[in-house]
């Protein structure tokens, strides 16, 4: 089992720092350490302070401009004007609850139905609607316990889906601070490049059937398994290689849940979707971050018949869940990514965005792999080329060079030495080589 590293933690300002930041800065540090529990965690040594979104560009309070390479919240672009226009025309009008009848909720619900590849029949789907990523989760996992009568669970060593008392518990990324539930079992990623196994499919549902069979002889049965299909968390995994793991998750009678709160929403290019990368059919899809491109709004997709039994016996009331406004704005994100071509942007401004970065790469022996899926791409940093040694150091020191730069991103996987570069999907051709030469002129002077 790998060690539990503390990525979350891994690029964060620390006070130690204030010394060296400006005025305004240390008085806005020091604000927040008096007002905020302490949980918060802010990037880099010398904090950004942003006032201003635009596409795939933001603003510090100085007026300088950055290119966003981490964002995918504001998923078609900050502040878009379709989002801004249909959440105030909906707050306008009327903003309630789900208790009374309102068309937006069904109405959204068609539309998700039409982004499911071809394979999956959405009239299979029922949806159900809630604010963040965590509370789809929570809920998926309880879906799952009460329809396979199970209690054991699996995630990966580097996972990250919520932060609610559940979620929580299959989430090592939140450190080793963080208890992992009790019948909670840890698999390593999928990961080609650091196990060295080139068909990782076979690899990982072999690991799937151990812990099965491990929780099978400590008399737990299994609920599911979860798994952000691009394991962002685990350092970014693109590939479809999941389908026999499904299956045998499914054979022990466990619910597969596709998390798709990073890959969702057409970033990955080739699919709408993560899990139609694998060719996968999820028994629960939950979504998050870039679904309301900023308004808060998850949603989650189960199977008629896997949904039964909880809806049957326990009702859901979310007060915000599903509201016209958060629908409006959900709405307008589907539309948008329609009416730009947003996919198809992903997909061929992905490519050559990939290529670019292998070429920056190629130039750099501490540069291991580079990885991708549409504008989602991992950059592995290593000590050695040879030996894969992963070089976390120099990831953390890549973040503040960056920023120096105008790029802002942050790290991923067990190590912290995968740079997540993630951009808004509008980021554009005409800005490859902003984050290309800044990652080749940060390399350079770190060397
Ligand atoms: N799942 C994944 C894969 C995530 O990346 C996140 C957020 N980082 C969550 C779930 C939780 O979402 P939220 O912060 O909206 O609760």
């Amino acid at each position: 089992m790998a060690t539990r590293s503390t990525i979350m933690d891994s690029n964060s300002f620390r006070a130690e720092h204030a010394k060296g930041l400006d005025q305004e800065t240390r008085k806005l540090t020091q604000r927040r350490e008096e007002l905020l529990g302490g949980s918060y965690r802010l990037f880099y040594r010398k904090p950004v302070h942003l006032v201003r979104g635009e596409g795939q560009y933001l603003w510090d309070a100085a007026g300088k401009k950055y290119l966003d390479m981490y964002n995918n919240v504001a998923s078609i672009g900050h502040a878009h004007p379709a989002v801004v226009a249909a959440v105030l025309e909906q707050m306008q009008a009327l903003n309630t609850h789900t208790r009374y009848l309102h068309e937006r909720i069904l109405d959204y619900t068609d539309a998700f139905g039409t982004t499911l590849p071809g394979y999956l029949d959405p009239g299979d789907y029922k949806a159900m609607y809630m604010c963040t990523g965590s509370e789809a989760n929570d809920l998926a996992l309880r879906i799952a316990k009460t329809s396979s009568g199970g209690t054991g669970l699996i995630a990966t060593t580097e996972a990250y889906h919520g932060n609610s008392e559940l979620s929580s518990s299959v989430s090592p990324a939140l450190g080793s601070g963080q208890p992992i539930g009790e019948n909670v079992w840890l698999l390593p990623a999928p990961d080609s490049y650091r196990t060295g196994v080139a068909d990782i499919g076979p690899w990982f549902a072999q690991q799937l059937r151990e812990a099965i069979a491990d929780m099978e002889s400590q008399g737990v049965k299994l609920a599911g398994f979860i798994a952000d299909s691009i394991f962002s968390s685990d350092g970014v995994l693109p590939g479809s290689y999941l389908s026999e793991a499904v299956e045998v998750v499914h054979q022990a009678g466990g619910v597969f849940i596709a998390d798709e709160v990073q890959p969702g929403f057409a970033r990955t290019g080739e699919n709408f979707w993560g899990f139609a990368a694998h060719g996968v059919a999820p028994d629960i899809i939950t979504t998050g971050k870039p679904m309301g491109n900023g308004i808060p709004v998850s949603g989650l997709f189960a199977r008629a018949e896997v949904l039964a039994s909880f809806s049957d016996s326990i009702p859901y009331f979310n007060t915000f869940g599903g509201n016209p406004v958060s629908m409006a704005a959900a709405q307008a994100v589907l539309d948008v990514i329609r009416s730009e071509g947003l996919q198809e942007h992903a997909r061929t401004v992905g490519a050559k965005t990939l290529e670019a970065f292998r070429q920056v790469g190629a130039n750099h022996e501490s540069v291991g792999d580079v990885r991708g899926a549409g504008l989602f791409i991992g950059f592995e940093l290593v000590k050695d080329r040879a030996t894969r040694e992963p070089h976390r150091e120099l990831a953390l020191e890549m973040l503040e060079e960056l920023r120096g730069r105008g790029v802002l991103t942050s790290v991923a996987g067990p190590h912290g030495n995968v740079l997540k570069l993630r951009p808004p999907l509008p980021f554009s051709e005409q800005d490859i080589p902003w984050a290309a030469d800044a990652l080749d002129d940060s390399l350079s002077a770190l060397e």
